[in-house]
């Protein structure tokens, strides 16, 4: 980066540079006239000097990287002729850590900070343009923070759901399931969980496909979605493994939801396409809630018990 000329020596003018619109008198022309105009070829880095600066680009085009210290990943942006950077490190009299690369040959005006705050202190217009300019900087770096929470909080979901029938899936369970039992244990609620293990499953693969298979678990799932209360949750916590948690709800009444869900499935259709439907699936259900003392763990062990007493008694049936 070498210096090729003043402002006053090279061919460009106040009325070029973007902070300095409508502020185009000789005093301001007479003070930008003595500041360095320096050269940086393609590819290289704007040095500095660690000393913040504002920089206007006269022609060419640069890069600048977010401060990587500051854990400002706001992305990179492209300061084009007629722009400037660096002037809210100039403002706050920050180390200007951000890197600058041209993208092309570049002329680039410097201005020194002390001379900022003398244009400032001498002129409404630049000062007016400058907060113009940063005030249009806090909007799109809040827009951009926006964007990142609606993008993180997507591919959240994304994490905790299952992709096949949109329930919950085991990592949501995993994460959530104890905090819920930690809830009923500290307001003395009762806490049930309903597991659902859909039956010869193997078989209805073996006989109408994986597809036809993949078909009938959504269908299942629908099923449990529907049928909940809205404080419910539908889980998909293995394979063809289904679960309903439902908080503030006792044993008895977890048996009742899980016989309204037992006859929904054995009656629900399974359309593997538009055409006939195939043949009904059922599931076994076990039952358990939460015990004065229990966690979790034993939570999950009393269904999975409940479920193989189904399945022993013959499936298509409740236990607890
Ligand atoms: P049971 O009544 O004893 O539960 O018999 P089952 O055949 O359902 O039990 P098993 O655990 O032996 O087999 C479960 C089968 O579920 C194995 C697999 O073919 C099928 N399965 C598991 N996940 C999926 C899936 O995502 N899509 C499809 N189409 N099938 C699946
Ligand atoms: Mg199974
Ligand atoms: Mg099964």
């Amino acid at each position: 980066m070498d210096q090729i000329s003043t402002f006053a020596a090279s061919p460009y003018a106040v009325r070029d540079l973007q902070l300095f619109r409508d502020a185009d008198d000789p005093a301001v022309a007479r003070a930008l006239a003595p500041c360095a105009v320096v050269r940086v070829a393609a590819g290289q880095r704007v040095e500095d000097g660690l000393r913040a600066r504002l920089y206007i680009v006269l022609s060419g085009s640069l890069e600048v990287a977010p401060d990587a210290h500051s854990g400002d990943d706001s992305g990179v942006t492209r300061v084009m002729p007629g722009e400037s950077v660096g002037e809210q490190a100039v403002l706050d009299d920050a180390v200007n850590l951000a890197a600058m690369t041209a993208l092309e040959d570049c002329e680039l005006l410097v201005i020194e900070p002390e001379l900022v705050w003398q244009l400032i202190d001498r002129s409404n217009v630049l000062a007016r343009n400058l907060l113009r300019l940063l005030s249009f900087r806090v909007r799109a770096a809040n827009a951009q923070l926006r964007r990142r929470q609606k993008l993180g909080e997507f591919y959240r979901q994304l994490s905790l759901n299952d992709g096949l029938t949109g329930l919950y899936n085991r990592a949501w369970l995993g994460e959530m399931l104890p905090k819920l039992a930690m809830r009923a244990r500290q307001d003395g609620s009762p806490l049930s969980i309903v597991m659902i293990d859909l039956d010869h499953f193997k078989r209805f693969n073996d006989t109408h496909g994986h597809i036809a298979g993949d078909a009938a678990l959504s269908a299942a799932a629908g099923v449990i979605r529907d049928s909940l209360r809205p404080s419910d949750f539908a889980v998909r916590y293995g394979g063809e493994e289904l679960m309903a948690v439902l908080p503030d709800t006792p044993l008895s009444l977890a048996e009742m939801v899980a016989g309204r869900l037992a006859e929904r499935l054995r009656t629900a259709l399974v359309f593997p396409d538009m055409r006939l439907p195939l043949p009904h699936i059922t599931g076994s259900f076990g039952v358990a809630s939460l015990a004065a003392g229990g966690d979790e763990h034993a939570l999950m062990a009393a269904a999975d018990a409940a479920l193989y007493r189904a399945k022993q008694a013959g499936r298509d049936r409740v236990s607890v």
